[in-house]
């Protein structure tokens, strides 16, 4: 479904992206993990052709993303990023209705907020009036409201509490499991990788160092850096 082939991404003389070929399989839920700055965030907005590869290329369903194609793949895409990225001055409802009402296509509102779990009472609040973990799920009706074929997250967990974190988690595995689409999710927190991802792709400055099963990483790590991102996330929970 996507595939990056030797694609390399600069931000003028730094190199984000180096040399990377990679599959992503359509219909499941793949996750980028790897430390800060590895270019987990750079790689979606490669894909939606926010930006442009330095070289090589990148391809969604068969297309080369590239200006012409751009347009089209952000139509099939919903995108969620960390603060939700809300409009503060529309309501809950104008929000998810927004790029419905623009390309004059129907949003099922109810549908949509049993799927995301979301109070009805609520539609009409504004994003100042929600807690963070509502604001998320706002911003992820607004990513489905279109029935997207790709889904694209990126650490939509990373800024909640351990409780919210933990009962959107269980929400997002069960929405993922009942859209069956293709979702790729950007995390820093193995476990969640673990628990919501098929396939999780391990990263390190620019490069992909393994792809596979949590499992996989704890019994055939590519490299040493593999453990030692296992150990470094293990300790962060037992300290
Ligand atoms: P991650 O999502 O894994 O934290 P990013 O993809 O955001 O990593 O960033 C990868 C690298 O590219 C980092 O070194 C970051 O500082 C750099 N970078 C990202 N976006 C820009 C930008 N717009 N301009 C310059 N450098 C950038």
């Amino acid at each position: 479904m996507i595939e990056f082939k030797s694609v390399e991404k600069s931000y003028g003389a730094a190199s984000a992206i180096s040399n990377l070929s990679l599959s992503i399989p359509s219909g499941k839920v793949t996750a980028l993990i790897g430390p800060s700055g590895c270019g987990k965030s750079t790689l979606l907005r490669l894909i939606l052709g926010l930006i442009e590869p330095t070289s090589g290329e990148v391809v969604v369903d068969g297309h080369p993303v590239n200006r012409d194609s751009a347009q089209a793949i952000r139509r099939k895409s919903g995108y969620v990023i960390q603060d939700g990225g809300l409009f503060p001055h529309l309501t809950t409802a104008q929000n998810i209705e927004l790029m419905g009402k623009h390309l004059d296509r129907a949003v099922d509102i109810n549908k949509l907020t049993q799927l995301a779990h979301f109070p009805n009472d609520a539609l009409g609040r504004f994003p100042g009036e929600l807690s963070g973990g509502q604001k998320q799920r706002v911003g992820l009706m607004r990513a489905l409201a279109l029935d997207p074929s790709l889904l694209l997250l990126d650490e939509p967990l990373g800024a909640l509490d351990p409780l919210v974190r933990s009962s959107l988690q269980k929400d997002l595995k069960q929405i993922f499991g009942e859209i069956g689409q293709t979702v790729v999710l950007v995390t820093h927190d193995m476990a969640e990788a673990a628990y919501l991802a098929d396939l999780i792709v391990l990263l390190r400055a620019g490069k992909v160092v393994q792809v596979g099963t949590l499992e996989d990483f704890q019994k055939r790590p590519a490299e040493p850096f593999v453990t030692e991102f296992l150990n470094a996330q293990r300790q962060m929970v037992t300290l």
